[in-house]
C-alpha cells in the first residue's frame, strides 16, 4: 500500500473517489491486458499495472485527480499499462547516433567494433571454449595466450625482444596494479609537468597513494630535464614513470626529455621505465595527419620497460587496459593477486583477439574508429552532398555545408583535429537547443553539436548504415 499523503481538498469532500479506482486484479481482466500478459509474462505485467493503479491513487490522494479526471484516467488505463510495461522492458543502454564528430567520445561507448569482431564475440559467448585449456595437452591453460601471441608479434620487432602482454578491466586498472606490483613501498619519479587527471576520478598522485607506491615529484609544470630525474634517485627507487598528457597541452617554454634518454637513465641505474602511454596506436597515425602523437611500438622502441594503453581508443576495440613489455616484469605483474581481481572475462578476449588479427591483415579500415580516422575529407564532403540532397524538401529546417574539424578525442591525442566537411542546422522559429535536444530524443536518438546558434552534424562519425535513420530524425524535428 502506498503512504496516503494528508488528505487534500478533493479527497476530504470526497473519500468515495478512492472506490472508483479499479483493483490491480480488475486491470489484469481488461482484454488488451490479457493480450499483453501473454507477451511479456504475468510477473512483469502484473507489475506494471500495479504501478499504474498506485500513482493513479497518488494523484487523487494528492488531489491532482478529481472525479471527471479520473473517469478519463480509468478509460485508458489500458494504454497507460502498455506504456508503463514499455518503459521498463526497453533496453536502457540503447544504439545512438554520434553526429558529434568526437571519434573516441567517451561518453558515447568509445570504439564500435568491426563486424568480424562481433562473430568471435558471439562464437566466444554461445559454446564453450578452451579459455584456460590447452588442447595439446589437454592440461590447465592461461587465457593471456589467446593475445599474447598477437601482441608479440605486433610490438616485438619494435621492441627488439619477445614482448609479453597481459590483460585487464582498462587502463586505469592497468596502472594501478602496475604501480602495485613494481613499487609497493617504494618511490616512483614522476615530472610535476605529468601529474595528470585524466578524468573520471583517475589522478596520478591518488593512484599512486592507492597502489601503495610513494609519488617523488621532479621537475617543475613547464620543464622538467633528465638531470631532474637523475638527482632523485635513490636506494628507494622503484620506478621512473613517464604519463602521456593525453587531454591536455603544455605549450610554449616548455622541456620534458625524450622517452628514449629516460630509458636510458633507467637502463644506467637498473631501475624499470613505465610509461602510462593509454592511446594504443598500434597503426601509424602519421597516415591521418596527426604527427605530435606516437604509438605503443614507438615508446618500446625507445626502450620503455613496460608500457600501459587502453583497449578502445586508438587501437579500436573492446575496453580493456593491456601492460606490454619485459617478460620478467610483466609476470611480476601477473603474480599480484590484483591481476586476477582485474582481468577481462572471455568475450573480451575474443573481441581483442578479431580485433589484432585484424591489424595482422592490414585490414585497418574494417576497423571502424580507424576507418572514420582515415577517411579523407573529400568523401566526408560528397557524402554531407548526398545528405543534403535529400533533406533540401524539409519545410522548417534550412541546412548547409560548411568545412569544420572532427576531434579523435578519448582522452588521446590532445589538439589533434582532422578537416571535415559539417551539415549545419538553423532550426526556425526554435531554440537551437529545443532543436539539439529533439534530435536526442529520437529513436535512435542523435547526438549533435551546437555553434554559433546552428546545429551541426558531422558525418565522419555516422555509421554509413546509420545515415536514413539520422535522415529520418532530421525529418522528425523539422515537422
Ligand atoms: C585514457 C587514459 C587512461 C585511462 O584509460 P581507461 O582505459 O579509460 O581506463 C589512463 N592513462 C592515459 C594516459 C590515458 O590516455
Amino acid at each position: 500500500m502506498t503512504a496516503m499523503s494528508p488528505k487534500s481538498k478533493a479527497t476530504e469532500r470526497n473519500p468515495e473517489i478512492f472506490r472508483q479506482l479499479p483493483s490491480v486484479d480488475e486491470v489484469l481482466r481488461l482484454p488488451a491486458v490479457v493480450e499483453l500478459v501473454h507477451q511479456d509474462g504475468t510477473a512483469a505485467v502484473t507489475d506494471a499495472a500495479r504501478t499504474v493503479v498506485a500513482r493513479m491513487r497518488e494523484e487523487i490522494a494528492a488531489g491532482r485527480l478529481d472525479e471527471r479526471a479520473l473517469k478519463l484516467a480509468v478509460g485508458s488505463i489500458e494504454e497507460a499499462v502498455v506504456k508503463q510495461l514499455r518503459q521498463v522492458l526497453e533496453h536502457s543502454l540503447r544504439p545512438v547516433i554520434n553526429a558529434t564528430g568526437v571519434v573516441l567520445h567517451t561518453n558515447l561507448g568509445r570504439s564500435p567494433l568491426a563486424a568480424s569482431v562481433i562473430d568471435h564475440i558471439r562464437e566466444a559467448a554461445t559454446c564453450y571454449s578452451n579459455l584456460e585449456f590447452d588442447l595439446e595437452t589437454g592440461d590447465r591453460g592461461k587465457r593471456d595466450v589467446h593475445v599474447q601471441r598477437l601482441f608479440a608479434k605486433l610490438l616485438s620487432s619494435d621492441a627488439g625482444y619477445d614482448v609479453e602482454t597481459i590483460v585487464v578491466n582498462n587502463c586505469a586498472a592497468a596502472v594501478m596494479v602496475a604501480l602495485n606490483s613494481l613499487a609497493e613501498g617504494g618511490e616512483v619519479i614522476v615530472s610535476r609537468g605529468e601529474l595528470v587527471e585524466i578524468g573520471g576520478s583517475f589522478r596520478v598522485p591518488e593512484v599512486m597513494a592507492k597502489s601503495q607506491a610513494i609519488l617523488r615529484e621532479v621537475g617543475t609544470t613547464n620543464r622538467t630535464r633528465i638531470a631532474d630525474y637523475e638527482r632523485a634517485i635513490t636506494d628507494k627507487t622503484r620506478l621512473l614513470l613517464r604519463v602521456h598528457r593525453s587531454n591536455f597541452e603544455i605549450v610554449g617554454f616548455t622541456e620534458q626529455p625524450p622517452l628514449a634518454e629516460l630509458a636510458a637513465l633507467g637502463k644506467k641505474h637498473k631501475i624499470p621505465v613505465m610509461e602510462d602511454q593509454g592511446n594504443g596506436s598500434l597503426f601509424d597515425l602519421r597516415a591521418v595527419g596527426v604527427t605530435n602523437e606516437s604509438g605503443v611500438g614507438e615508446s618500446l622502441r625507445a626502450g620503455v620497460d613496460v608500457v600501459t594503453y587502453s583497449g578502445d581508443k586508438l587501437l579500436g576495440g573492446p575496453q580493456a587496459g593491456m601492460l606490454s613489455g619485459r617478460p620478467e616484469l610483466v609476470r611480476k605483474i601477473r603474480s599480484n593477486p590484483m591481476f586476477r581481481a582485474l582481468r577481462v572475462d572471455k568475450l573480451t578476449y575474443a573481441a581483442l583477439e578479431a580485433t589484432l588479427l585484424l591489424y595482422l591483415r592490414g585490414e585497418h579500415d574494417s576497423i571502424p574508429v580507424l576507418r572514420m580516422m582515415r577517411l579523407s575529407v573529400e568523401d566526408i564532403g560528397k557524402r554531407a552532398q548526398t545528405f543534403l540532397a535529400h533533406m533540401r524538401k524539409l519545410p522548417t529546417l534550412e541546412a548547409c555545408i560548411l568545412p569544420g574539424e572532427s576531434i579523435i578525442g578519448g582522452g588521446t591525442t590532445p589538439g589533434a583535429t582532422l578537416p571535415t566537411f559539417l551539415i549545419a542546422l538553423s532550426c526556425a522559429g526554435h531554440r537551437v537547443e529545443d532543436c539539439q535536444a529533439a534530435l536526442r530524443r529520437n529513436d535512435p536518438p542523435v547526438v549533435a553539436r551546437v555553434e554559433d546558434g546552428r546545429v551541426l552534424l558531422d558525418l565522419r562519425t555516422v555509421l554509413p548504415e546509420q545515415e536514413s535513420a539520422l535522415l529520418a530524425a532530421i525529418q522528425n524535428i523539422s515537422r
